[in-house]
């Protein structure tokens, strides 16, 4: 890396009446491990202050402080011991980027290229072509998130026509993600039907047939993460679909099929009641939408499934280069998809976590620190199943240690409730659990056993 210039605007150094060196400075601190160009600024910033603050003898330790400040800041790993499986704050699903020979990530990949012809390929063939057949759709698409792949779907099918939606799933979901303001970005116009509490399919049939109505299809809309009780009354996909126009449906989440033929056990209890790809469509939705960190347990992505003829719609629209994802993206979601066909769970970071045996959690937490294990219980987090725990085990110490544990190397970020810090070791990868164990046995004072929770 080549020594940067120095900055225009020179702060005097009153000892010497010369600017100091701000490159000299900055390769003081290079043992920090950041490129020159962050040195650089550490450097300026570090010289300003301490110009400020009329001491020039401190210049080279804020500098370092700086740099180090910089270096803290990066997107970093870290170990997730709160038990909330998708985090969004810690990137939903842990999915690592291409797995291959470890050298993947520095190759050229046939993205978009035929080896057969030598000729330009698609990148939706293979990634995509897998999902759909790993969910039983005719077809499907990948896009950037789910939020993409809903105004993909908005506004390549409804663009200046209706959409249909009950009232009772005009959803926000968190980061901005509003159904009427994607509707209003797509170019369709929101029909909304029925009530709050109540939507019944008439209510369905009747804005249909409202002379004028003009509305292109039905959108039905998981509510991820609230829950309606009481006196109350939804339409399910299949009575849309006897509605005789096209159904999407945002299920969100990302479960590909009820029935977990990936796992060894069939569904967990805790999954009951969400909607998954495989069954949606076979109820009659023409397509699915969802997310590929959430239950999907892969990377950010967003995936178009269902019938072909609507997906090539889709895929026509020129929003459709603008949502498209990258390589990592694609190579990602095809070791998953391969992952499911293959039926193997296990190689599903998320998956894997959701289902080891509370007993297993808790024989690691009593290796760990055998006077601190404790049940508890986890939640499957990022906007999905709202309510649900899963039976989990793990850690408690006394007080409240999260900012300790947050400040280590790797830092464990860990949750608090009633004066107890909780590792819940649910979401800990086991090849973590040496640092966990490190981490602990140096909290000063030495933690005491807590309650069970
Ligand atoms: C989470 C969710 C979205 C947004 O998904 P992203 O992948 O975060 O864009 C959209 N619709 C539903 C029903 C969701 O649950």
């Amino acid at each position: 890396m080549s020594p940067e210039a120095e900055p225009d605007a020179k702060p005097v150094d009153p000892s010497t009446g010369r600017p100091p060196s701000i490159d000299r400075l900055a390769r003081s601190i290079a043992d920090t491990g950041l490129p020159h160009p962050l040195l650089i600024d550490a450097a300026r910033s570090a010289v300003v202050e301490a110009m400020t603050d009329h001491d020039p003898g401190s210049v080279e330790i804020r500098a370092r402080t700086l740099a180090e400040a910089t270096k803290k800041a990066l997107v970093t790993d870290v170990v997730n011991a709160t038990g909330v499986l998708l985090h969004t704050n810690l990137g939903r699903a842990p999915w690592g980027y291409p797995i291959g020979d470890g050298l993947a990530g520095q190759r050229y990949t046939t993205l978009e290229f035929d080896l057969e012809t030598g000729g330009r390929g698609s990148r939706q063939e293979r990634a995509p072509a897998l999902l759909a057949r790993a969910c039983g759709a005719e077809s499907a698409l990948v896009v950037n998130n789910c939020a993409s792949a809903v105004l993909l779907a908005m506004a390549a099918l409804a663009r200046g026509r209706g959409v249909a939606v009950s009232r009772g799933e005009l959803v926000e979901i968190g980061g901005g993600f509003r159904i009427p303001e994607v509707m209003a970005q797509s170019g369709a116009h929101l029909v909304e039907v029925g009530t709050t509490n109540r939507t019944r399919v008439a209510d369905f049939a009747a804005a249909i047939q409202r002379p004028k109505s003009d509305i292109a299809l039905c959108l039905s809309v998981h509510r991820s993460n609230y829950r309606i009780e009481g006196f109350t009354e939804s339409v399910s996909v299949s009575e849309l679909a006897s509605l005789g126009i096209p159904v999407v449906a945002d299920i969100g989440s990302g479960l590909l099929d009820a029935a977990c033929p990936w796992l060894d056990n069939g569904p967990p209890a805790w999954l009951q009641g969400e909607p998954a790809a495989r069954q949606t469509l076979a109820a009659g939705a023409d397509l699915v939408t969802f997310s590929g960190d959430k239950l999907l347990g892969g990377p950010q992505a967003g995936v178009i499934a269902g019938r072909a003829d609507l997906v090539e719609s889709c895929a026509a629209h020129p929003l459709a280069r603008a949502l498209r994802p990258g390589s990592l993206v694609i190579h990602a979601l095809q070791d998953l998809a391969l992952a499911y066909l293959s039926r193997n769970g296990s190689a599903i970071p998320f998956w894997r976590m959701a289902t080891v045996s509370v007993n297993d959690l808790w024989t690691r937490a009593k290796k760990i620190a055998t006077g601190l294990a404790t049940h508890t219980v986890s939640v499957p987090g990022g906007g999905t199943l709202p309510g649900v725990e899963i039976p989990s085990a793990g850690l408690a110490l006394a007080g409240d240690r999260v900012a300790e544990l947050r400040a280590g190397s790797p830092p464990i970020i860990a949750r608090v409730a009633d004066n107890t810090t909780v590792i819940d070791l649910r979401t800990v990868h086991p090849d973590d659990d040496p640092i966990v164990t490190s981490a602990v046995a140096a909290l000063e004072p030495a933690a005491e056993p807590a309650a069970l929770t």
